[in-house]
């Protein structure tokens, strides 16, 4: 998707997958296929491009690094160094003042006994790294699923936040430091999965305003130059301190897929005038959206049949070859009010 919106700005691409059957190859005007740690595809790969952007942000640093001695690569690999790992992501949070919930480092059973006792239940131990989706996390309601917990290394915990709702603020940051900020989206996760986006966000505008400003100010602090998405947990209540802050996602993200159709500018052609230099594009959303995920589960028995989908809504699939249950292969854009496009999405499917 960065692609196709860049190269309708008279860019070309090259993408780099370590699988040979990535989305992007369908689309970029050339790839390489090869895995993150070779360094002849790394050179190979620098040499070829002029600059270098990444909309996964496990990316290994390393090579982000690497790339940079060579080219400029946005957002700066220091960007992912912070955001990689839960826990230096936790602190840089907490570092600067930013609301989040508790959490613990855990590194052991006696480390995560101790945790427990501290944060209490309910709680979530969550892998540092390569997690998403929810994969590589564990809600803890009370002692017997904690002693059910096999290998506690390199995990944090985290105190259950009850929240109202998730939402998410995605915002572009240029070069200058000027930011651009998308009307907030409301989120609803199904087993850890983003289920349903729909924009503007049904909160107070004092939310919005908070939301956005603590977003902002994130994405100043790490000196992000691109898109940035910042989920959050909305406590309630209409002031100050009643939002947490739970991931920065330093990329394009699936809550900023509704920009494409809803937005003057998509938050992909936004992350490549970003990354570009070029100037920051209008965010005004010009009609409510609703998104929905399609998962890989609907291919149970094979492509389903769009036709409904389509009549009424934008299908947009990734080009995925292989369907497995929880993978993300596709999304659905409703245009329009927001509660008649609640009313109708399941029906489409
Ligand atoms: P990822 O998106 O990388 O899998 P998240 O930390 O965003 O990891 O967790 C996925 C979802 O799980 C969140 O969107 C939220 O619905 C739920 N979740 C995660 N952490 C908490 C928490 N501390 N309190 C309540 N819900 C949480
Ligand atoms: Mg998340």
């Amino acid at each position: 998707m960065l692609a196709t919106a860049g190269q309708a700005l008279g860019y070309r691409f090259i993408s780099w997958d370590p699988l040979p059957d990535g989305p992007a190859q369908q689309v970029c005007d050339d790839s390489v296929v090869a895995a993150f740690d070779d360094a002849a595809a790394a050179a190979r790969f620098a040499k070829a491009c002029d600059l270098i952007t990444f909309e996964w942000e496990n990316v290994p640093a390393e090579l982000a690094e690497r790339l940079q001695a060579k080219i400029p690569v946005r957002p700066d690999p220091s960007v992912l160094r912070i955001v990689q790992d839960r826990l230096v992501q936790r602190d840089f949070l907490k570092k600067h003042g930013f609301p989040q919930t508790e959490y613990r480092n855990v590194n052991d059973r006696p480390g995560l006994e101790k945790a427990f006792q501290e944060i209490g239940a309910p709680c979530i131990l969550k892998a540092r790294r390569l997690g998403y989706d929810g994969k590589g996390q564990a809600r803890l309601s009370g002692p017997r699923e904690l002693h059910s917990i096999r290998e506690p290394l390199k995990h944090i915990l985290e105190r259950h936040v009850p929240f109202i709702k998730e939402v998410s603020v995605i915002l572009a940051r240029a070069q200058d430091g000027r930011t651009a900020v998308y009307p907030i989206a409301e989120n609803v996760h199904k087993n850890g999965i983003l289920h349903t986006t729909l924009a503007p966000a049904r909160i107070p505008a004092g939310v919005e305003k908070t939301a956005s400003a603590l977003a902002v100010a994130v994405a100043s602090k790490l000196r992000h130059v691109g898109v940035m998405a910042v989920e959050m947990f909305w406590l309630g209540g209409d002031g100050k301190g009643q939002l947490l802050i739970n991931e920065i996602a330093p990329r394009v993200h699936n809550s900023g897929h509704y920009t494409w159709g809803a937005c003057r500018t998509s938050q992909f052609e936004q992350h490549i005038r970003a990354i570009c230099g070029l100037p920051l594009g209008d965010v005004k959303q010009h009609t409510p959206a609703v998104m929905i995920n399609l998962l890989g589960d609907l291919w149970a028995n094979g492509e389903p049949n769009w036709s409904r989908a389509r009549a009424r809504a934008r299908l947009c699939l990734y080009g995925k070859s292989k369907p497995a249950p929880g993978r993300k292969m596709g999304h659905l854009l409703l245009l329009g009010d927001v509660e008649r496009s609640l009313a109708q999405v399941e029906k489409l499917i």
